[in-house]
């Protein structure tokens, strides 16, 4: 399914249209999860490293089209994460904050923010007590 471009006559504004739109589109398909971990997305704007972007599972870079069907919501971090030919890449973010202190900081804000609403997501298994 190719996702709708709506044409204005300003520099720029078509571009911004278009992510706006296949954004919503994403974001209601993957019922708000990011589809590289699993974890709740934040509102756009919200964080810099967990807030939502479009991900093309193939890139457009290696000829992966612009589609519903290429697209998927994730997070800015795990986007930018993501391997070059990351088709089915997935980050296990228990394990990766075990990694360094580093990765452990940027979990816990996740988890600060979202505060108990990871309980009730799919990654329950992080909280099994
Ligand atoms: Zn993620």
């Amino acid at each position: 399914m190719a996702l709708p471009v709506h044409f204005y006559d300003f520099w720029g504004a078509t571009l911004f249209v278009l992510i706006c739109d296949s954004f919503s589109l994403a974001k209601t398909r993957d019922k708000g999860l990011c589809q590289i971990c699993s974890l709740p997305v934040l509102p756009k704007g919200a964080d810099n490293d967990w807030d939502g972007t479009i991900d093309h599972i193939i890139p457009v870079s290696l000829d992966g089209e612009h589609s519903m069907a290429n697209c998927q919501l994730a997070h800015r971090i795990c986007n930018s994460l993501k391997n070059r030919d990351g088709k089915g890449y997935h980050i296990d973010w228990e394990e990766k904050s075990r990694e360094n202190h580093y990765w452990s900081i940027k979990f816990a804000r996740l988890e600060k923010l979202l505060g108990g609403r990871l309980r009730g997501a799919k990654s329950s298994r992080f909280f099994a007590c």
